[in-house]
């Protein structure tokens, strides 16, 4: 077993990136400007934001973090977003999901303008990206093609199974996986929570994608010998073990899958570091209106 080192590669990553966003400033006479959005307090998704920003910081990019409580309005919320949108001095904008029940996320996630969208998840990025046009991939999906083809993961031709098809994650991956591109050119099954007998497909894939958020759900016995295994999932435990209090587990019962897997990502150190890198790639290409002017 091979590790896909997320740690390793997104240093790399964002080694270049800070060579390229100080280039930038110079040409802009400023940094390029990610914008986060945060409603109410939730635990994990403080943490996700709070790397966001450190991130931004580290590489050489302004970033600002725009708090609401749990009872801000749908109206406040969009208001907010539609003066960002026209803020000449925000590059990306992003909205931290997931929201309070009264609020639709599907209004928010279209009010962004498609040019400021660095996530990704707005219809028309989503739309081109499944026409292989020019857009900001989701940043997940992103940052997973980013390692593979790090590693010179040889993808195609293979069957590739994604289990989970949130929008964010495992719908978009399997497309990217299944486009005429590279990474790419995979037959894809994509799972989800109605599939019958998951390891029946599981054990027939070259390349094994999880995103379902269950702890350990992917068993030794649900993975083909040398697969591609790259593990999605971060699953929260308090625990006194760590600084943090709490611990974070895969969907993949790592121990025993590495013993057969060819190449796998570990949690932490996987997945999410390439999510964040795959954020400030999307900002980048934001702020030179390299895809959208
Ligand atoms: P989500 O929106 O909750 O979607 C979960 C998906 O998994 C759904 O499609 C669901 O199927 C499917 N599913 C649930 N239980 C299943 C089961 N027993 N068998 C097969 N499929 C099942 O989750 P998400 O946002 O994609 O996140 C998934 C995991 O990835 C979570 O642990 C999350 O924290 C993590 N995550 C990590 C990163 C990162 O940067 N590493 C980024 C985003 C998410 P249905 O559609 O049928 O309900």
């Amino acid at each position: 077993m091979q590790l896909l080192d997320g740690k390793y590669v997104s240093n790399k990553l964002k080694q270049e990136i800070a060579v390229e966003a100080v280039e930038l400033a110079q040409k802009l006479g400023r940094k390029p400007h990610l914008v986060a959005i945060l409603v109410g307090h939730d635990g994990g998704s403080e943490t996700y934001v709070a790397s966001k920003m450190k991130n931004c910081e580290t590489v050489g990019f302004r970033s600002t973090l725009i708090r609401f409580e749990n009872t801000v309005t749908e109206t406040e919320l969009l208001h907010q977003i539609e003066k960002l949108n026209l803020d000449h001095e925000v590059d990306g904008l992003i909205v931290q999901l997931p929201l309070p029940s009264h609020i639709d996320p599907e209004r928010v996630t279209e009010a962004i303008d498609y040019r400021k969208d660095v996530d990704g998840f707005h219809p028309i990025n989503l739309g081109r990206m499944q026409r292989n046009l020019p857009c900001f991939i989701p940043a997940t999906p992103y940052g997973i093609t980013l390692i593979l083809k790090e590693y010179g993961i040889e993808t195609a031709g293979k069957h590739c199974v994604v289990v989970g098809r949130s929008q964010i994650v495992g719908l978009p991956m399997s497309i990217l996986m299944a486009r005429n591109s590279q990474p790419g050119n995979c037959t894809v099954t994509l799972c989800h929570s109605k599939t019958e007998n998951i390891a029946s497909y599981t054990q027939n894939a070259d390349i094994l994608i999880v995103a379902i958020g269950k702890k350990n759900f992917i068993t030794a016995d649900m993975v083909k010998k040398d697969a591609v295994v790259i593990d999605v999932g971060m699953n929260r435990e308090s625990s006194n073990e760590t600084k943090s209090g709490f611990k974070l587990y895969g969907d993949v019962d790592f121990e025993a899958v590495a013993s057969k897997a060819s190449w796998i990502t570990p949690v932490p150190g996987g997945v999410g570091l390439m999510t964040i890198v795959g954020l400030l790639k999307n900002t980048l290409s934001a702020a030179r209106k390299e895809i959208y002017v």
